[in-house]
C-alpha cells in the first residue's frame, strides 16, 4: 500500500522539494493533504499534479480564490488556522511533513504528534520554542521525528545501528554563509538582496538570511540538542564551506562518522519519506574526485547570534522562543529594509537582556514569551528605523 504524505508548507522550498521527490515515485506514495499562505496559482497547481484530499490556504481571501478555482473538484478547500490543524491531522496520514517556516509551525506539528501521526521534521523552529514540550508528547504517543534538516538527517543516518548513548559529541558543519569572509565593516553594509545569494544552498528567505547572519547553525545547535542525547556543551559548530560534509558524530571509543553528499536538500528529504530503507533515485551523485573540503572554527566575534543561541540554551526556559521570536521579526524587518544587517544581533541582545526567564514553561508560557518578545521586538524595530 502507498505511503500516505501530507505536507504542511507544500508551497515552499522544502515543500516544493518534498513534492519533486514524491513525484519519482507514483507508486509508493500518496498525497493526502497540502498547504501554503497566499499562493494561489502554486497550491492549485499542486492540486492537479497530486490529487490531495485536502488543500490549505491560511490566508481567507486566496483560500476563497483556490476554492473557485478547484470547483467541481474532489479536492476539498479549507483556510486559516483551523484549515492548517485539519491538514496536520488529516486521517490516514502515515507521515507529516512540517515544511511551514518559523513558529507557526508549532501548533500544527503537536496536534499531529497527538493524532499519532508520524513527522519528517524540516521546521526546526518548532524544536527550538518547544523541544522539550514536543520530544516529549513524541515519546508518550510513540511518534517518530525524523529530520529533514540536512545535518540532522546527517547525525541520525550516522546513528543508525550506533547505540545514542555512545555518542560523545556532535560536530554541526556550517557553511559560513555568503558573508564568512566579511570584516564587521563590510557586514554593516550588506543588503538582503546580497544576503539572498547563499553560495551553496537554495532555501526559502528567512532560512537565508539566518544563514547569513549564522543563526541558522545557532537554531540547528538546538534543535540538536532536542534530537540527540547531548548537553550544548557537546555540541560543537565547524564551518565547513564547501557543504559535502552534513555533518559528524563522534562515538566514546573516538571513533568519527560522517555523511556526506551533494549540497541538495531532496537527499534528506527523501530518506525522511523513506525511513529506515534507502530507495534508488535519479538526484545528481557527489563526485569527490578533486575536491577539498575544509573545516574551521566559527568566529563569535562577527557572527554573535551563533553564540546568542549557545546562550540561550544554557539559560533554558523561555529564552530560547524569546531569541527565535526576536529573530524572526529582526530577520523580516531587515528584508523589508527597515533595519541593517548588523541589526539583527543587535535587536535580538536587547530583546534578551530584557528577558525574565521562566523555568520549565509549558505550552501557555511558551506561547505568552513569544507573543512578549515580537512586542519587545517590534517596538526595538521602530527606534532604530526612526518610525514611532
Ligand atoms: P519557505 O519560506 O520557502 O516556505 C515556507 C512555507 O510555509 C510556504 O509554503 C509558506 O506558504 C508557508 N508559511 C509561511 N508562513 C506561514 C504561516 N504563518 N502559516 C502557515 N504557513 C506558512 O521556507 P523553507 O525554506 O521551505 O523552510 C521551511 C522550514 O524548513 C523552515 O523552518 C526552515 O528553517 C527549514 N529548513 C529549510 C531548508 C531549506 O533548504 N529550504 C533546509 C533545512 C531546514
Ligand atoms: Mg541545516
Amino acid at each position: 500500500m502507498a505511503k500516505r504524505i501530507s505536507i504542511l508548507g507544500s508551497t515552499g522550498s522544502i515543500g516544493c522539494q518534498t513534492l519533486d521527490v514524491i513525484k519519482d515515485y507514483p507508486e509508493e506514495f500518496q498525497v493526502l493533504a497540502l498547504t501554503g499562505r497566499k499562493n494561489v496559482s502554486l497550491l492549485a497547481q499542486q492540486v492537479k499534479t497530486f490529487q490531495p484530499e485536502l488543500a490549505v490556504l491560511t490566508d481567507p481571501e486566496a483560500a476563497r480564490q483556490l476554492s473557485r478555482l478547484l470547483h467541481g473538484q474532489t479536492t476539498r478547500v479549507l483556510a486559516g488556522e483551523e484549515g492548517l490543524l485539519a491538514a496536520a491531522t488529516y486521517p490516514g496520514t502515515d507521515l507529516l511533513v512540517t515544511a511551514v517556516v518559523g513558529f507557526a509551525g508549532l501548533k500544527p506539528t503537536l496536534a499531529a504528534i497527538d493524532a499519532g501521526i508520524d513527522i519528517a521534521l524540516a521546521n526546526k523552529e518548532t524544536l527550538v520554542t518547544a523541544g522539550s514540550i514536543v520530544m516529549q508528547r513524541a515519546r508518550e504517543r510513540k511518534v517518530d521525528i525524523i529530520p529533514i534538516d540536512s545535518e540532522h538527517s546527517a547525525i541520525f543516518q550516522c546513528l543508525q545501528g550506533n547505540e545514542p548513548g555512545d555518542l560523545q559529541r556532535i560536530m554541526l558543519t556550517a557553511s559560513g554563509g555568503p558573508f564568512r569572509n566579511y570584516s564587521k565593516e563590510e557586514l554593516a553594509g550588506v543588503s538582503p538582496e546580497q544576503a539572498l545569494k547563499h553560495p551553496n544552498w537554495s532555501m526559502g528567505a528567512k532560512i537565508t538570511v539566518d544563514s547569513a547572519t549564522m543563526m541558522n547553525k545557532g537554531l540547528e545547535v538546538l534543535e540538536a540538542h532536542w534530537l540527540f542525547p547531548l548537553p550544548l556543551t557537546s555540541i560543537e559548530v565547524l564551518v565547513h564551506p564547501q557543504s559535502v560534509v552534513h555533518s559528524l558524530i563522534e562515538f566514546k571509543d573516538g571513533s568519527i562518522l560522517a555523511q556526506l553528499g551533494p549540497p541538495d536538500m531532496r537527499f534528506p528529504i527523501l530518506y525522511s519519506l523513506t525511513y529506515p530503507k534507502r530507495w534508488s533515485n535519479n538526484l545528481p551523485k557527489l563526485d569527490l574526485v578533486g575536491r577539498e573540503l575544509a573545516f574551521t572554527a566559527p568566529d563569535l566575534e562577527r557572527f554573535p547570534c551563533l553564540a546568542y543561541a549557545y546562550e540561550a540554551g544554557e539559560k533554558g526556559g523561555t529564552m530560547p522562543t524569546v531569541v527565535n521570536a526576536a529573530n524572526e521579526m529582526a530577520v523580516a524587518a531587515f528584508l523589508q529594509k527597515k533595519i541593517g544587517f548588523l541589526d539583527i544581533p543587535r535587536v535580538i541582545r536587547q530583546v534578551m537582556d530584557l528577558h525574565q526567564v521562566r523555568k520549565n514553561p509549558d505550552l501557555d508560557a511558551i506561547f505568552s514569551a513569544d507573543t512578549w518578545a515580537r512586542q519587545e521586538t517590534q517596538g526595538i524595530i521602530r527606534t532604530i528605523s526612526g518610525i514611532s
